[in-house]
């Protein structure tokens, strides 16, 4: 199943298959949980125990300018409170450095990747999708990105949740960044790189990276690793189309107090907790809700209004 073109070292105790089911839940930590993002932590959390798997926490600290000191810390508490209690030890990309530039150094090695200074503005002037100008030109990496050379291009992929999902051609085969100009690495190197890493079966998120997911998808096929499943969630939006946050309407996280949120988020994901969940403990909430987990009942949106 998995070919070691790019040979991502591999803890020592995992096989190197994936025969098991192994979700995650990735938070970036620029602040707290808020309403939309613990339903995508339920989502996962509940697709992995409905079928005896496990669930990973990562927390993806690699944007150190957008990192709120005590976050972390902070969403694995609420995590905590609200019943959903990981396995294995919680992952910090903050720590994975030495592997994202060891594969770097691996992909440049087979010319799959190449060093570009277009500026952000630059590409929207050209309708927001980079055209491969900087392919040629030999650049240095220092003070510019470096992209993937998008040989694969993948288009369309059939998700757990939302069904079959197609997207711009343009879009799938730009050559996307690794990593940024400021020298950080980028979300679509390091989140391929840890779920192969922590050999990742299944992805459950929110809709807001569904269309990442096809850039995702030609990555693996282009390192020689079997992909994971992927399902999406619909996102929580408020009337004006803004994904919910703790700057507007969404319902408080409340550490002393989970369950209403939890209910509310149960039937988010319409999952019809009954009534008397109310008088429920955590614990048991979530026991009822793994027990009914339905992928078949998630409406299939990519956004619901929240109001
Ligand atoms: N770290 C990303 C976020 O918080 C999620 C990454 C993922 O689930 O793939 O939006």
């Amino acid at each position: 199943m998995i070919h070691n073109k790019v040979n991502i070292t591999r803890p020592l105790n995992l096989s190197d298959s994936i025969t098991q089911y192994r979700g995650r839940f990735a938070p970036s930590p620029s602040g707290n949980l808020h309403f939309g993002s613990l339903i995508a932590a339920l989502a996962s959390y509940l697709h992995a125990k409905h079928q005896q798997g496990l669930w990973l926490v990562r927390i993806e600290d690699i944007d150190p300018p957008r990192e709120i000191i005590g976050a972390s810390s902070a969403i694995l508490a609420t995590l905590d409170a609200y019943g959903l209690h990981w396995d294995e030890t919680v992952l910090y990309q903050s720590q994975q450095s030495d592997l994202y530039r060891d594969v770097l150094q691996q992909l440049a090695e087979k010319e799959l990747t190449y060093c570009c200074q277009c500026t952000r503005a630059q590409i929207k002037v050209q309708g927001g999708i980079y055209q491969g100008q900087c392919q040629e030109l030999n650049l240095p990496s220092k003070n510019n990105a470096i992209r993937f050379r998008n040989h694969q291009g993948i288009f369309h992929y059939n998700d757990l949740i939302q069904g079959e999902y197609l997207t711009q051609l343009e879009f799938a085969q730009e050559d996307f960044i690794l990593t940024r100009k400021d020298g950080l690495f980028a979300y679509q190197l390091a989140v391929v790189v840890d779920d192969i890493y922590q050999n990742i079966s299944h992805v459950i998120r929110g809709c807001d990276l569904l269309e990442p997911t096809v850039r995702q998808l030609s990555f693996y096929q282009q390192l020689g690793y079997q992909a994971p499943e992927f399902g999406h969630v619909p996102l929580a939006v408020t009337e004006q189309g803004f994904k919910l946050s703790k700057q507007n309407k969404a319902p408080e996280i409340d550490n002393t107090n989970p369950s209403p949120s939890l209910i509310l988020a149960l039937k988010f994901l319409g999952q019809n907790p009954p009534d008397e969940l109310y008088s429920y403990s955590v614990e048991q909430i979530i026991r009822w809700a793994t027990d009914n987990w339905s992928t078949d009942d998630i409406p299939k949106k990519h956004e619901i209004t929240f109001s």
